[in-house]
């Protein structure tokens, strides 16, 4: 491999346009490579070049990868890895940025693999130490009790970045970079699984990851039903409803709602959580919301370490009542 240099993100398009993930990548990645003073490069893979590059350099590229082959056409992992693994050969970035979205997930240690080189999974935050010029990764470990700071002995140093945790840069239009066509050799043999079908989820109102509001539920509320009271409430104010593990799994809603570490990562202005005790890993996916406000009836209750505002109290009671209020403030 040519000695290794920038900082590379591997980006993706939604119908046209560049992913959130994408942006959020090239806003962090942006400063690693200004922190190394190299360049940042995405990777944006598909069946012909009609790639969102432009939007890409406004929001931070230097450099767009337009990755081609027909068989891309389609996201497939195996192809997606091969086509990856071609270009990190021939690109040689230092630092290789991946968002943990599912497709990242299988797709981050088996690039890793590929390329003999270690990966840091699930990363909270990454910065570079300008002394050693290296990567260094958060990460939660012990089930989220605490976060371990890792950096990576090989090059490139790939790591998997958790969506949500960065905020994208405001795009700047006028910005000027380079699009390299990259086509790579595939073969269809290489695919060892096939997408047979793709459903939508269907998803009322607004998505838990995108909510301004949400509020969420806990194993106290003890029961399916109570969550009716939460998703009234999060619709007055239009918000989502969110909840911890214990009552999805205790099947009162579904795994979607889960929010924590093995759940969703969300950054609402206001969280509001519901008989909700504040385990670590709970907290692991919600504790980048500018506010928490907690209720229980638990003044011990871990959540009012992290919440700003508090109510110790029977959700029965709180609940109904805070809607109210918020009824009548909206309705004037
Ligand atoms: C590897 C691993 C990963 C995990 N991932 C996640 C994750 O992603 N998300 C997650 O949430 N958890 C996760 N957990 C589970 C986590 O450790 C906790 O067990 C879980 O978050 C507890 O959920 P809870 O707060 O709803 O329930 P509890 O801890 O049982 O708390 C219920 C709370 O409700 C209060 N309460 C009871 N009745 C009322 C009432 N009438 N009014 C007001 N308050 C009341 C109680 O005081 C209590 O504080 C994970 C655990 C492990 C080991």
């Amino acid at each position: 491999m040519p000695e290794a240099t920038g900082v590379l993100v591997v980006g993706d398009s939604i119908d046209g346009e560049l992913s959130p993930t994408s942006r959020e990548l090239l806003a962090v990645g942006r400063r690693a490579a200004d922190d190394l003073g190299e360049e940042l490069a995405i990777s944006l893979l598909g069946d012909t070049l009609d790639v969102p590059s432009q939007q890409a350099i406004a929001f931070g590229a230097d450099k767009v990868y337009a990755v081609t082959h027909p068989l891309l056409a389609e996201a497939q992992v195996e192809l997606s890895l091969a086509a990856l693994d071609s270009l990190c050969r021939e690109a040689a970035p230092r630092v290789v940025l991946i968002g943990r979205t599912n497709e990242g997930r299988e797709l981050a240690p088996r690039l890793a693999f590929r390329l003999g080189v270690g990966l840091a999974q699930d990363c909270l935050e990454v910065s570079i130490d300008q002394e050693t010029r290296t990567l260094l990764a958060n990460r939660p470990v012990y089930g989220g009790n605490a976060v371990a700071v890792v950096s990576l002995a090989y090059t490139p140093q790939i790591a998997a970045v958790r969506p949500k945790v960065y905020e994208p840069a405001d795009p700047d239009s006028s910005r000027q970079g380079e699009v390299v066509s990259f086509p790579v050799e595939l073969d269809d043999s290489q695919a060892r699984s096939r997408v047979v079908n793709t459903v939508q989820e269907e998803a009322e109102g607004i998505k838990l990851e995108d909510a301004r509001i949400v509020v969420s539920g806990g194993r106290g509320l003890g029961g399916p039903e109570p969550f009716q009271d939460l998703e009234e409430l999060a619709k007055l104010l239009g918000g989502a409803v969110g909840a911890s593990r214990a009552a999805v799994d205790s099947g009162w809603v579904p795994a979607s709602y889960q929010v924590g570490l093995t759940g969703k990562t969300i950054t609402p202005d206001l969280y509001i959580t519901v008989a909700i005790s504040g385990a670590s890993q709970h907290l692991a996916g919600c504790s980048g919301s500018k506010v928490i406000v907690a209720i229980n009836k638990d003044a011990e209750a871990n959540i009012f370490k992290e919440a700003r505002y508090g109510v110790i109290g029977d959700w029965e009671q709180v609940v109904p009542a805070f809607a109210e209020a918020v009824r009548e403030l909206t309705q004037d």
